[in-house]
């Protein structure tokens, strides 16, 4: 069917339609904020498609749970109640804590009114809550819900829409003809950013395509991606350019092209017949040059790439990296899922690539994006995925695992971060079979191992990333803990910052980095007002110290680098911090 002549429903009613969002994640998608998920987007979209007239109220599960008697006056007012949640990829996240399969079986079981429909990862595969679990199937949702959406969430909605809201009359395992099939939904759905509770502040993730060439293999072992969609279908360039040109008329400027297995695959010649097709770098050249034009000031990142593509054609991979670090925003990551250095279990689980080819990609990334952009991070550089719990595993592949990374350290490579995680089980995969077998054997391994990365990879390897004296710019308090405030630029796999002392929430500075922990960063404000500086904030600039703090404060206002001399009564010192932390460079 033409998009651009979809049905509409006779409106002679206006339809109210409540959408809760209690955030996504999985392997190609990513919805928990600073971002929102495409589902949110094209299921609006799809809303305003089938009834332009239709009123939509859009809460996060944050939202919700800070006011929960208020949102069941506004549901009980609805007609229509659509909830949006899953987590397949279990994580910690700083901007949001997504639901869980218990907090929405209760929610709804005290709705009454409206029809009550749910879609998105949790209805199509279950929803696991942390790693190394079994997912639980959708059971428990026939209780409360209406309609239980395992197809895509956009074509049903639209579908129920138009019959009237007769859930009877539509089929909820019905999904896209074609990536063409969602352009409409994509572009309408846009304005619905303006109503989350970060907004502007919002980064939209974007698809490109769904599904998985390696699916002609059988895929890798633990993937819903390959299990559930099948081979790549990919969205034309001006699809997902429209898209971006509404959501940015819509006052939103922040991109990242993350729900796709393999953005280098984007659009790759041979979809069908290799494991592996030959990228196209002419159709990404099409895809960052036309964002660029209708967004000119977007903050524009990426996410997924496959390792493998990148070793197989080092040279088209070479000139898509050369087009993204001309067009993105520094700080991109390109996540590279290699899973398992283990040549044993990536043989079982039929692994996208050797550690051999994992380096090379590693080495051609490094090569063309660890050049420092003008926020304070180099502007294109790998991410690290493992998998631990797969067929196979043994000590072994934890040491093996843990050279790999040593390897890198060694070499002066460069890596953003490093995840760690145990296996989620889904129904449909090759890992059903064992479930958590390996996973419950090893977790004493896991926990051994990942303290190592922690400890003696990662540290080391922040400090090359953003050592001491980075500037870097834009970033947003979000969050006090311990009397500190944490903070981070918006992006993809944004360093969390640690400013030691409590500064005004949702604020956007420039900090310098003084020190380094786990994971993360201890910065100050940067350039610093010395004669408004706390004294917790003055005392943890490199050498200061509270004595040298206090005497500081006792003599405010400080002049100049000569009064800071004496008052110091360390002329190096005093210059030392002058320059650095108080004179902007
Ligand atoms: S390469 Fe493996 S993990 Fe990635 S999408 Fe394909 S099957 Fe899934």
């Amino acid at each position: 069917m033409d998009m651009n002549i979809l049905p509409t429903v006779e409106v002679n009613k206006i339809v109210k339609v409540v959408l809760l969002d209690g955030y996504v994640d999985e392997p190609t998608c990513l919805g928990v904020p600073p971002y929102i998920s495409p589902y949110i987007r094209y299921t609006a979209g799809a809303v305003w498609t089938a009834n332009p007239q239709a009123q939509i109220r859009y809460f996060t599960i944050d939202e919700v749970r800070k006011n929960v008697e208020s949102f069941y006056k506004v549901v009980e007012d609805s007609d229509l109640f659509i909830v949006v949640f899953g987590v397949s990829v279990p994580g910690k996240y700083l901007g949001g804590k997504p639901a869980t399969p218990k907090e929405i079986y209760e929610l709804t079981l005290k709705i009454e009114k409206p029809v009550k429909v749910v879609g998105g990862p949790a209805a199509k595969f279950g929803s696991g809550v942390r790693g190394g679990i079994v997912v639980r199937g959708t059971g428990m949702f026939e209780e409360v819900f209406d309609l239980i959406v395992t197809g895509d969430l956009e074509i049903v909605i639209h579908d129920l829409i138009l019959e009237k809201l007769k859930v009877n009359r539509v089929d909820p395992t019905r999904i896209r003809e074609t990536a063409h099939s969602i352009f409409e939904y994509a572009v309408k759905g846009a304005r619905v950013v303006t109503q989350h509770p970060r907004y502007p502040r919002v980064i939209c993730e974007i698809e490109t395509y769904r599904g998985c060439s390696r699916k002609i293999t059988g895929g890798c072992s633990f993937c819903t991606t390959a299990a559930y969609y099948g081979l790549p279908d990919f969205r034309p360039v001006k699809d997902v350019v429209s898209e971006i040109e509404a959501i940015y008329r819509h006052g939103v400027k922040y991109f990242r092209l993350g729900n796709q297995p393999d953005l280098f695959a984007y659009q790759a010649k041979g979809v069908g017949e290799l494991e592996f097709p030959r990228p196209n770098p002419e159709a990404i050249k099409k895809l960052y040059q036309g964002i660029r034009n209708v967004a000119p000031n977007c903050y524009l990142w990426m996410d997924n790439v496959n390792p493998g593509t990148i070793a197989h054609y080092p040279e088209e991979s070479r000139e898509i990296a050369k087009i993204i670090v001309t067009y993105n925003t520094p700080g991109d990551v390109a996540a590279f899922g290699i899973e398992s250095a283990d040549p044993k279990v990536i043989k079982l689980n039929n692994l996208k690539c050797t550690p051999e080819e994992a380096m090379k990609a590693i080495e051609i990334l490094n090569e063309i994006g660890r050049e420092r952009g003008w926020n304070g991070l180099p502007k294109l550089l790998p991410g690290l995925n493992f998998v631990f719990g797969l067929i196979g595993e043994t000590e072994k592949t934890y040491e093996l695992n843990y050279l790999f990374l040593k390897e890198v350290l060694e070499k002066g490579l460069l890596v953003r971060r490093i995840n760690l995680r145990q296996v989620l089980v889904f129904p449909g995969t090759r890992m059903w079979k064992v479930g958590t077998t390996f996973l419950r054997r090893n977790y004493h391994l896991f926990k051994k191992w990942s303290k190592r990365i922690r400890d003696e990879i990662d540290i080391p390897m922040l400090k090359k990333v953003v050592p001491a004296g980075t500037v870097l710019k834009e970033v947003i308090t979000e969050a006090y803990f311990g009397k500190r405030t944490y903070a981070r630029q918006l992006g993809t796999y944004p360093i969390t910052t640690v400013i030691p002392d409590e500064l005004p929430l949702n604020t956007m500075l420039d900090v310098k980095v003084i020190d380094h922990q786990a994971r993360s960063v201890i910065a100050i404000p940067y350039p610093l007002d010395i004669n408004k500086a706390s004294i917790k904030i003055l005392s943890a600039i490199p050498q200061i110290g509270k004595k040298r703090a206090a005497r500081i404060i006792k003599n405010r206002p400080i002049k100049n680098q000569k009064h800071l001399e004496t008052i110091l009564d360390n002329k190096t010192l005093a210059k030392q911090i002058y320059q650095n932390y108080i004179t902007k460079k």
